[in-house]
């Protein structure tokens, strides 16, 4: 089963897939919105961004999207399909 990830736009398997929450869990965010995101996306936005960064400015997917440092980040691994973890998970299978 593939799915598509929010952020990148790139089709990876399920399993290279997680629950980004939209405020961080531990900041109050328990139960509130998650979005799906491929892992590198995921682990791209906690280095990029603090967790109070993420909860008081990038706390939906629109505006996630429009910060300048997640559309670099998405134009270059946009064009790198086979990049970081889900390649990994594919050759294994
Ligand atoms: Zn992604």
């Amino acid at each position: 089963m593939e799915e598509t990830c929010n952020l990148c736009g790139r089709t990876v398997p399920a399993s290279c897939m997680e629950s980004h929450h939209l405020v961080p869990k531990h900041k109050g965010g328990k139960g509130m919105g998650t979005i799906r995101v491929c892992v590198d996306c995921g682990n791209q936005l906690h280095l990029l961004f603090s967790n109070n960064e993420l909860r008081d400015r990038l706390n939906t997917l629109e505006s996630l999207l429009a910060d300048e440092r997640v559309q670099r980040w998405v134009q270059w691994v946009r064009r790198r399909r086979e990049f970081g973890v889900c390649a990994k998970e594919k050759k294994r299978k």
